[in-house]
Formats: structure tokens, C-alpha cells, sequence
């Protein structure tokens, strides 16, 4: 899937795979070509002219450039735009980018459907067809910018489309290093989110990575037995494990963890569901988003009425929690949290 005529493709490939393909090339040689693919824009190899010409040459014989295709884009009444991308194998993924007034937030997606099965989720109904290449996740990114206006270029990345974040953790984590390096693609690690339905094991490999994103966890349930109907992956890792491990990861200052916790009408809104989640989350720094559910035709769950959210975000405010009501953005248009499922394969709007 990585390979053209036995060529690689160049986006998204590591420093360190480079380094090893070219090991006799000073380190600066490997950024220099990051500056002109990812700052530049550049996609051929004969344009690199503080390359030497040997040089380009071994670039051109074992690399290509290939971008995932946009196939077609719905716009919202927000101003997001869900793009639909078509993969070299013909597999469907899709990216929704927000605009609001201090950022341009692009959600993208790290796998064709995900594995977890998660009940209020409608890219679980897909099951996994596969795992997305790191070109392919950072591709997004870079197609989509190439499709807006400067103004309109991405400024935050949140990871919290189409797949399990951490269930693709190499390509993951080696496009999270491009996106942040300063001679690549150049975002603030601030600016850049990894969502992750709680996979223990793989937020501890995470931690030794030393690339200090975001992490949100989607928590959703104050009690493992509706966090397990909700969220088939708790019977793995309970809700006390997942604490505990959020309480010993490595946080630089001024950083939280953000806790994204949907809110569905009688199953997890109760004032008894306010008071456990305090009690989980005391002592773990953060900031929690309440997210009332988006509705889908074939859902069983219903948003809470809104006298209920404000309630439930009220008594953890009133426990020094910052908490949040977040509105969903595109959601006229399958675009919000849980509803991407590229189902779309009929252009509405190019
Ligand atoms: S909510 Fe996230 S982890 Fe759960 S099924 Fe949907 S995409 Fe997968």
C-alpha cells in the first residue's frame, strides 16, 4: 500500500526512516527536504536546489509524493466543511474543518471505521477495514490546506475522526512528529489533540515518546458497568485503571488532560453521575467538555434536556472543575463527534 512501482511514498515518511535510508548524509540534509515538502509545498525532487544533483536523483528513485484525494466536500450551515478522501486503494475516510473566529480546527481521521465498537458511535457500525498510513493521516491535513485560502489554513488538529487514535500508534505517532517538527510542518504542540477512548496500555507506550500533545479522553460513564455498555473497550480497562493511569502521566506545566464526556438523556446525566465524576477526576489535572449527544437516525440515545446539562456542568464547576458545554459544529451535515462514517458517497457540494 506504501509503494508505486517499488517507490515509497515520501509524505509521511519518518526522520529516522530517512536517516537510516541515507545514512551517509548529514542529519541537516533530512530537514532540508522536510522544508521544502512541508513548509514549501514542494513536490519534486529536482526543485530541492540546495540538494546536489546525486542527491536529488537517489530522493527521486525511491520516493513519490501522493495526497489523498478529495472526492467531495459538505459544507455546513456553521461554516465547517467535511471532506470525503478517497485512498489509493480506493478505501473512504473523512476530515471535517471548523472555522470559528480564533482557530481553524481540523478533526481528521486515523483509521477506515475503528474496532471499538463504542454504542453511541457511528463509525463503529463500519467495524475496522484498516489502518491509515502516516502520509495518509498527515495528508489530510496537507490537502485540505492546499484546498483553502491562506487566511483559512489549519492552525489546531485535533485526532478525534474516523478510528482509534492509539489503535494506529506508529503511524500515528510518526505523523504527530511531523506535524509538530519546526522544520516540517510546524504546529505548536499545543495546538494539536489526540482522542483516545482509553486503551491503557497504549497511553503508557505514548508516554515514553516524549511528544507532549494534547490528550483527551472520552470518558462518558462514571460507572464501569454502563462505561461497558457504552464502551466495550472498559471491560479491558476499567474506569480506576484508566485514572490511575492519567493520574501518573507526565504532564509539563500549565497542561491538563481534557475529559470529553457525552451526555445521553437517562443513561450517564444523573446528578449521581455529576458526583462520581468529580470524585474520578480529583486530583487528575483537567478540563472536562460535556458533549450533548448528536442524535442519528438509527441511535437509541437522545441528548439530555438542556436544564440537565447545565446542572450536571454546574455541580462540577461548583467542585473547581472547569467545565464546559461544548455545541457541536456540522452536525447538519454527519460532521460532529461519533457521526463520521463516510457514508456520503454522492457529491453534495465540490
Ligand atoms: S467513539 Fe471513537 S473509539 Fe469508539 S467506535 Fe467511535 S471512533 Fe471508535
Amino acid at each position: 500500500m506504501e509503494t508505486e512501482n517499488n517507490k515509497k511514498n515520501f509524505i509521511g515518511t519518518s526522520e529516522t526512516y530517512l536517516r537510516d535510508e541515507f545514512s551517509a548524509w548529514e542529519p541537516y540534509r533530512i530537514h532540508q527536504i522536510f522544508n521544502w515538502v512541508y513548509h514549501y509545498g514542494c513536490r519534486d525532487f529536482s526543485e530541492m536546489t540546495n540538494l546536489s544533483k546525486v542527491m536529488r536523483a537517489q530522493l527521486a528513485d525511491r520516493f513519490y509524493f501522493s495526497l489523498p484525494h478529495i472526492q467531495n466536500k459538505t459544507r455546513s450551515l456553521d461554516g465547517s466543511i467535511k471532506y470525503l478522501f478517497k485512498l489509493d486503494d480506493g478505501a473512504l475516510v473523512e476530515s471535517v474543518w471548523m472555522p470559528s473566529d480564533s482557530r481553524k480546527t481540523l478533526c481528521l481521521s486515523t483509521q477506515v471505521g475503528c474496532r471499538l465498537n463504542c454504542s453511541f458511535c457511528l463509525t463503529a457500525s463500519l467495524g475496522l477495514k484498516r489502518n491509515l498510513a502516516a502520509g495518509e493521516i498527515i495528508g489530510q491535513c496537507m490537502a485540505i490546506n492546499e484546498d483553502l485560502n491562506e487566511n483559512d489554513s489549519i492552525t489546531n488538529v485535533v485526532f478525534m475522526g474516523m478510528g482509534e487514535p492509539l489503535d494506529n500508534l506508529g503511524p500515528v505517532i510518526d505523523a504527530l512528529r511531523l506535524m509538530t517538527a519546526p522544520e516540517a510542518m510546524r504546529l505548536s504542540t499545543r495546538k494539536v489533540t489526540v482522542s483516545t477512548s482509553g486503551l491503557v496500555d497504549k497511553i503508557n507506550e505514548f508516554k515514553k515518546e516524549n511528544i507532549h500533545i494534547n490528550l483527551a479522553i472520552s470518558l462518558n460513564a462514571t460507572e464501569d458497568e454502563t462505561r461497558d455498555r457504552l464502551m466495550p473497550i472498559n471491560k479491558k480497562y476499567p474506569i480506576k485503571a484508566l485514572m490511575d493511569c492519567l493520574r501518573s502521566y507526565p504532564l509539563k506545566p500549565q497542561r491538563r488532560h481534557t475529559i470529553e464526556y457525552v451526555l445521553l438523556d437517562g443513561i450517564n446525566d444523573t446528578d449521581a453521575d455529576a458526583r462520581r465524576l468529580a470524585k474520578w477526576l480529583k486530583g487528575i489535572p483537567c478540563k472536562i467538555n460535556l458533549i450533548p449527544f448528536n442524535s442519528f437516525e438509527s441511535s437509541e440515545y437522545r441528548p439530555p434536556p438542556e436544564k440537565q446539562t447545565l446542572k450536571f456542568q454546574d455541580y462540577l464547576i461548583s467542585q473547581n472543575f472547569s467545565a464546559f458545554i461544548r455545541q457541536n459544529r456540522a452536525t447538519d451535515i454527519l460532521g460532529a463527534c461519533g457521526q463520521l462514517a463516510a457514508e456520503s458517497q454522492k457529491p453534495s457540494y465540490v
